[in-house]
């Protein structure tokens, strides 16, 4: 049998499995950037806000 490493928390995933660990992280970065943007002169700002 083969196990892929997470390379992040280490724990063993079958073939072709993405470890959880990752997918909130990028679930969390995905929301951030949802969130905020670049402005032109390279300052983070928060995107307004549709509440
Ligand atoms: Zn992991």
């Amino acid at each position: 049998m083969y196990y892929n490493e997470c390379p992040f928390c280490g724990c063993n995933l079958d073939p072709g499995e993405r470890c959880e660990c990752r997918d909130e992280k990028e679930k969390k970065k995905r929301k951030f950037e949802d969130l905020l943007t670049i402005s032109s002169d390279e300052q983070i700002v928060l995107k307004e806000a549709v509440v």
